[in-house]
């Protein structure tokens, strides 16, 4: 599964992190998750110094309806060889081939629509200062961001705002024919007279994925995936698809159209030579180039075998090629392409197209070497009752890496982390690789530094400057320790089941918490110093700070009005922070201040509040290893679950004032061949700064299917 980013900002907001290793894959499935550029916008005017540093590199590049669009860098490009840059380079270009197909799966007029609103940006003769061509932009902006008009997270179809049903009549009208996608012998009239409708008639196309339980999922849902069938067409299908007790099942429909003519199924393959086979022919011709600058033998037997799949068609070249790519762990570049996720399908079987260009990231990867090498270390100096240590502890191997590039489903909006492969058969018998995306993060964290929620929020003055000079590291050791030691650390009593059997409903918040425990623990332990993984224990204070801030403040955000705590995280944090509010209260370890009639809570003494972790840790840990169901739900029910009323509303009315955009989305870094003659001399990084521009130049060179499919 991919973790998508909104989500991953809400947390990082929130506490900073999406714990991977406890996320089964697809059981617990986030669905995924747009500014205001100049009028004028031309295709190539957006490149930004190549010489931007990174303290002045500007992260937040764009704002509109309910998004933001951000930048990311890519900091271990320039340490690559000519050959990586190469093998990128393609892999960018065969990403990009593919994108249309995701337009098209959302929704069959996507790019009819799309193209017609880029014909009107891209026309000479339109006059781009006025009111209507200003929301037509913006409406394009959130067309572009979402794949389609259908909202990225919501699904519900998105309606342009400020623009009239004559306004977009008017534009069209203006624009230049040559660029309009218009039918042989259609006229602008006719254009206009079949898009009308389909842009401003809220009934239509009402919801690209309709979960409604009172309604047909597949009839009423708007997207692609299917032509005439109902629900129980599909499960028919699937039934008859479906061969009993194989060991190794396909993932049945997950590559291909189901259409229903008279009583049949007629099933429609993505691949070279069928549906969307201009596209895929694109992505193979890169991926061959990218074959030939395959960084080992295994890394190019597995892209020949996704060549092979597009090619044929057959989902038993889809695990050929899953097996091979869950296989390569040593490359330092890897690449994520095809139909992986099932979200927008509302049966959950058809995958949308993706594609993410990956390198692992060095820094980090060291980080968690480092700890997990002292995994035996923490385990014995774990405050956890003697009988409960592992006596041989193995850190649990998390990868980092940077992503280079997203196209299709995992951009602009993009995933905080990836849990891949999906199909559950080729998880158990090969495995599968679960990475944190560093940079992605990283981005996400310093925006919300510019956004007022830390000054809003925060205790004080020296929690302030704390958090501004040690926030991105205590962020990134939280989640390490959490994933690498926390979640690797203790062992159960002889006998006794695992948490999801003894602890059922509370074995993911108690989970959770042990993991954030053992890192908040070992945060402030100045071993880490020793370690050189923090300059000082200053990192450790930040981390304390910003986890109770999150956990007793922010985190609220999120939650409606009279709504508990529903989800495993927020419940394990709040448990924690409660818990130690409440035990440390004669000693005032965390003050609960009032200034101004808003509430903060401050840390007043980091070593007890240390010790209180540690005394939580060990109940906690108790909990899990001997099962003890009662115990799991009295913490959890009595710290976790219930919200103060009054807190709450304070908490919302504060946020919403801040007007921090609920989804992010990433202008994607362009890699460009320096040529010399007809050979790629050197490959370039470029950091673009102008979200439409981007768009528009992405879509000047890879449109590559018709507007109908
Ligand atoms: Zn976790």
């Amino acid at each position: 599964m991919t973790l998508r980013s909104n989500l991953t900002a809400a947390l990082s907001l929130l506490g900073p992190w999406l714990c991977l290793s406890q996320l089964p894959a697809c059981t617990n499935k986030k669905p995924d998750v747009p500014v205001v550029v100049p009028a004028a916008v031309t295709a190539k005017a957006d490149k930004a110094p190549a010489a931007e540093s990174k303290s002045d590199f500007k992260i937040t590049a764009d704002r509109f309806a309910d998004v933001r669009i951000l930048r990311y860098r890519v900091a271990g490009f320039d340490k690559l060889s000519k050959q990586q840059k190469l093998a990128l380079y393609y892999l960018q270009q065969a990403a990009l081939s593919g994108r249309d197909i995701t337009y098209d799966q959302r929704y069959a007029h996507n790019l009819q629509i799309k193209r017609t609103l880029e014909a009107v940006v891209r026309s000479p003769g339109i006059d781009k200062s006025s009111k209507p061509y200003e929301a037509l932009l913006s409406y394009l902006k959130r067309v572009w961001f979402a794949n389609g008009i259908h909202h990225h997270y919501s699904s519900k179809k998105m309606l342009p705002e400020g623009l009239s049903a004559e306004d977009f009549a008017a534009l069209v009208r203006s624009a230049d024919a040559s660029l309009l996608p218009l039918d042989s012998g259609q006229t602008k009239e006719a254009l206009i007279a079949q898009l009308t409708p389909l842009l401003f008639d809220p009934a239509i196309a009402a919801k690209a994925v309709n979960k409604d339980p009172g309604q047909d999922a597949v009839a009423t849902s708007a997207n692609h995936f299917y032509v005439g069938l109902t629900k129980e067409d599909v499960e028919r299908y699937v039934k008859e698809r479906t061969v009993s007790d194989d060991p190794t099942p396909i993932s049945v429909g997950l590559n291909s159209q189901l259409v229903k003519s008279g009583s049949s199924f007629e099933e429609r393959p993505w691949r070279v030579g069928g549906m969307y086979g201009a596209a895929l022919s694109e992505c193979v011709a890169w991926l061959q180039k990218a074959m030939e600058v395959a960084e080992t033998p295994t890394q190019r037997d597995a892209l020949g075998r996704l060549i092979t799949f597009y090619r044929t068609g057959s989902l038993e070249d889809w695990d050929r090629y899953s097996v091979a790519w869950v296989e390569d762990t040593t490359s330092k570049i890897d690449l994520i392409h095809g139909f992986i996720e099932t979200y927008g399908d509302p049966m959950g079987l058809r995958g949308t197209y993706e594609a993410l260009v990956q390198i692992e990231d060095d820094e980090a990867t060291k980080r968690m070497h480092t700890l997990s090498g002292q995994a035996q270390w923490f385990e014995d100096q774990s405050p956890i009752d003697a009988q409960y240590r592992k006596p041989n502890v193995v850190g649990v191997s998390a990868r980092v890496i940077e992503a280079v590039m997203g196209a299709g489903a995992t951009s602009p909006t993009m995933p905080g982390g990836i849990n891949l492969p999906n199909a559950p058969w080729i998880r158990q018998q090969h495995g599968s690789k679960s990475v944190t995306i560093g940079n992605v993060l990283a981005a996400i964290d310093e925006a919300e530094r510019d956004n007022g929620v830390l000054e809003e929020f925060g205790a004080g003055s020296r929690e302030l400057e704390r958090a501004k000079e040690n926030a991105s590291l205590a962020r990134a050791l939280l989640i390490d320790l959490h994933e690498v030691i926390g979640h690797a650390s203790g062992r159960l009593a002889p006998g006794i089941s695992g948490a999801n059997e003894t602890l059922r409903q509370y074995a993911s918040p108690i989970e959770e918490a042990r993991a954030d425990l053992v890192a908040l623990y070992y945060l402030l332990d100045p071993k880490l110093v020793t370690l050189k993984l923090m300059p000082s224990l200053d990192v450790g204070r930040a981390a304390y700070d910003a986890f109770v801030r999150n956990a007793l403040l922010v985190q609220l955000a999120r939650v409606s009005l009279g709504d508990d705590l529903e989800e495993a995280h927020m419940r394990g944090r709040q448990m924690i922070a409660h818990w130690a509010l409440e035990q440390g209260a004669a000693d005032s370890v965390i003050e609960k201040v009032s200034r101004g009639g808003k509430t903060y809570f401050a840390v007043r003494d980091y070593v007890k509040l240390r010790k209180l972790f540690g005394k939580l840790l060990a109940e906690v840990q108790r909990i899990k290893s001997q099962g003890d169901f009662e115990s799991a739900r009295e913490l959890i029910e009595s710290h976790g679950v219930k919200v103060d009323r009054e807190l709450h509303k304070e908490v919302r009315a504060r946020y919403a004032v801040l007007n921090v955009a609920p989804y992010t989305g990433f202008i994607q870094p362009e890699l460009v061949a320096v040529m010399n003659g007809s050979e790629i001399a050197d490959v370039k990084i470029e950091y673009p700064d102008d979200f439409a521009a981007q768009q528009l130049r992405y879509s000047e060179r890879f449109s590559f299917l018709p507007v109908r499919n």
